[in-house]
């Protein structure tokens, strides 16, 4: 049993604002369950899609600007409209916006300027209220906490096009039972990842911080799934990573939905390579001094496209990746010149070449 990937070409790129999720949400009314609000007082619906005995929570987009999972979800949602739902066990309940504020300004923090994703315990926000009540009504077996990480991160020389992890329930970070099951089942998607992006898949970072929602709700007991989307190769609007994150949820519920995960043991969970801040975006090199300029893509909402524009990463002497990799003979004419006048030059090419993967 397996689905076939189709995108929902409505909605595409990186900013995704309320109304126009909205738009496309209002086809899928069959499937609301309840609204919440915002601090802004936007509606937030949650979804709940198949009957079954096992219930899963997934919740996008609590970061404003990470939009990548949301898409993913609304492809989900396409393809449970057109071929049949094949997870009869399974309960799925679906938040595939918990910060509409924030997305519409494309922030991180919410409209009061707080992150979401550090407010488990304070539950000061309205959005973290509702999300905590969710969690309780429905009493989820498994929990999917759906993000975006920066260009920044690679596995090795390859970006980390998805990244997982099992958040720690304690500063021991040490093997509860829900973090062992949320394990087991993050090596089947690596395992199925590999096939498709071959070491692009990283393990994420597992310092405990009770306030992280993830760490929260396996605190409390609750096999919970961090899903990163990450960079793939020229892919700025994160078009091609929103495939392989639906992909990996849709293999997620197959497995939980048929128990065929559990075999497999912790210990191939830490053999998967953990991501590191180890790329930048463009890095230009000095064919005679050997100088490496690396700069860095900065994100801008104007209207409602994503304008990009590269920024010089400054006092590095460490060496990182690049996504993009130059000679600076390649676009710079001269030999020798003052760095200042290097680094504008550089620029000055960058922000035309870059043009093409603004939003349209
Ligand atoms: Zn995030």
């Amino acid at each position: 049993m397996s689905y076939n990937y189709i995108k929902d070409d409505r909605i595409t790129g990186k900013y995704v604002s309320y109304n126009h999720l909205n738009n496309i949400l209002l086809d899928y009314n069959k499937w609301l369950s309840k609204t919440g609000y915002s601090e802004n007082n936007l509606p937030i619906p949650l979804y709940q899609i198949g009957k079954g005995d096992v219930r899963i929570l997934l919740w996008s987009q609590m970061h404003g600007n990470e939009s990548t999972t949301t898409r993913a979800l609304i492809d989900i949602f396409k393809i449970f409209s057109e071929q049949d739902y094949l997870f009869y066990n399974c309960e799925l309940y679906i938040i595939p916006m918990l910060n509409p504020d924030g997305a519409n300004l494309y922030t991180r923090e919410n409209f009061n300027h707080i992150d979401l994703n550090r407010d488990a315990i304070n539950l000061s926000q309205k959005e973290s209220l509702f999300l905590r009540s969710v969690f309780e009504d429905v009493k989820p077996d498994f929990c999917f906490n759906l993000h975006d990480q920066r260009t920044i991160f690679g596995v090795g020389e390859k970006p980390a096009t998805v990244s997982f992890l099992a958040p720690a329930a304690d500063e021991s970070r040490r093997l509860t039972e829900p973090r062992t099951k949320a394990m087991k089942l993050i090596v089947e998607l690596n395992n199925y990842l590999q096939e498709l992006i071959p070491n692009q898949v990283g393990r994420f970072d597992d310092s405990f911080n009770a306030n992280c929602t993830g760490d929260q709700f396996t605190l409390l007991g609750v096999p919970t799934i961090l899903i990163e989307s990450g960079f793939f190769p020229n892919d700025y609007q994160r078009e091609e990573t929103r495939k392989y994150v639906a992909l990996s949820i849709l293999k997620a519920l197959e497995l939980i939905n048929n128990n065929t995960f559990e075999k497999n043991t912790v210990k191939e969970y830490f053999k998967i390579p953990e991501n590191h801040k180890n790329f930048r975006d463009f890095c230009f090199i000095d064919d005679i001094s050997g100088e490496k300029f690396y700069f860095q893509l900065e994100e801008q909402l104007i209207g409602d496209r994503i304008i990009f524009t590269p920024k010089i990463v400054e006092g590095t002497q460490q060496n990182y990746y690049a996504h993009n990799t130059y000679s600076l003979s390649d676009i710079y004419p001269k030999k020798f010149s003052q760095r200042e006048v290097i680094i504008d030059y550089i620029l000055e090419y960058l922000t035309k070449e870059v043009q093409k993967y603004n939003s349209y």
